[in-house]
């Protein structure tokens, strides 16, 4: 078989350097006899391994000092409810953008501990672009406003960073980037809470990385558990329980990955130019067709249906035979979906697209 490419939405590929390191340092980390599997979180060796990616995370990402970094178990999921019971800090209702499938389920979880307003949904539309801010009714009351920069399914990413002190006080933005996060560069200052799952961008599944503004920790909603308490993490230094050590390891060597190769700024350009290949292509055909507002088509995945649904499990079929695999979209939306994170090289999208013009042609 040729080369495969892995156009999985999560978890996805990861570059092939990164797998390469870690086969080589499966059973021997660095002279210590141990897998990293195999080591003690609160070992020297393992106590490095955290310390220099969040060296790393911090330099590449530029965090401030007043962030604290969590390396939290539980996926993106948990931090539906985790947010609300950390950040409410007395307040009763919270302000929600309603872009899709992750912004609804942020929404349903939010609902257990708050009254939730939801300052702007691209309901009407079926979740096919992003509502801009003049728009938005916000509740200036409300402890802070939840948004999702990058909906992974609907394949639709804000182009903007949400600028939440018009509304007069100081209101955190928290966003669920988990498909988003170290694809571009990030003013992280602009926010109180970022979450990403890792499994698209930086790494494995079972690790979800927290940037939490230090003000905003100490006060959870009664009831909330010890282990849902971002400041018992944060005095802790995400080492409270067993954190995921593998996938910390293995971010840690994405991180590296990335700086090597010119970190964020450069990561854009890629991820620019490998979104334009793929969306101009899609707009010079009636063959295939993309839902999404121009403005606010993601970088990370892109939807596209085939006219005639009937050829969908061709289309799957031959892609897979040319080693394009992991291109059906998610049950809940149908069609296909390329999925072209950071690790995706511009070659399987140049690859991808070529297959494309070829199945239209011998379909037309
Ligand atoms: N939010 C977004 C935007 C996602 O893409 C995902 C996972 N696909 C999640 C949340 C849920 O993440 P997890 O499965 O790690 O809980």
């Amino acid at each position: 078989m040729e080369h495969i490419y892995n156009f999985s939405a999560g978890p996805a590929v990861l570059p092939a350097e990164v797998l390469r390191q870690a086969r080589d340092e499966i059973l021997d980390w660095h002279d210590s006899g141990m897998s990293v599997m195999e080591m003690s979180h609160r070992g020297k060796e393992f106590m490095s391994i955290a310390a220099k990616t969040e060296a790393d995370l911090r330099e590449l990402a530029g965090i401030p000092d007043n962030y604290k970094v969590l390396f939290l178990s539980g996926g993106a999921s948990s931090q539906f409810a985790m947010a609300p019971m950390n950040l409410l800090r007395g307040k009763k209702s919270a302000n929600y953008v309603n872009t899709g499938e992750w912004s609804k389920k942020a929404i349903k979880e939010a609902k257990k501990y708050c009254a939730v307003n939801v300052a702007a949904s691209s309901e009407d539309k079926n979740f096919t672009y992003a509502p801009a801010q003049d728009v938005w009714n916000v509740d200036p009351e409300a402890a802070y406003l939840h948004y999702t920069p990058n909906e992974t399914i609907g394949g639709v990413e804000y182009n903007w960073v949400p600028d939440l002190t018009r509304y007069g006080r100081d209101m955190p933005l928290v966003a669920d980037m988990s498909s988003s996060f170290m694809s571009r560069p990030l003013d992280v200052s602009r926010f109180g809470v970022i979450y990403a799952g890792a499994q698209k961008n930086v790494g494995p599944a079972g690790l979800c990385i927290v940037l939490v503004r230090e003000d905003l920790l100490g006060t959870t909603v009664p009831g909330t558990p010890t282990m849902f308490d971002y400041k018992v993490h944060a005095e802790n230094d995400s080492m409270y329980n067993t954190p995921p050590t593998y996938p910390m390891y293995i971010t840690g060597l994405v991180l590296e990955w990335l700086k090597k190769n010119g970190g964020l700024e450069a990561m854009e350009k890629i991820n620019v130019a490998k979104a334009d290949l793929l969306y101009n292509f899609l707009d010079t055909t009636d063959f295939y067709h993309c839902p999404v507002a121009k403005p606010d088509r993601s970088r990370m995945n892109v939807p596209f249906t085939l006219k005639d649904t009937s050829l969908d499990g061709e289309f799957l079929k031959q892609a897979g035979a040319r080693g394009l695999i992991q291109l059906k979209g998610h049950r809940s939306v149908g069609g296909m979906r390329a999925s072209i994170y950071n690790a995706m090289p511009l070659e399987g999208v140049k690859a991808l697209v070529e297959f494309m013009k070829e199945f239209a042609d011998s379909h037309a």
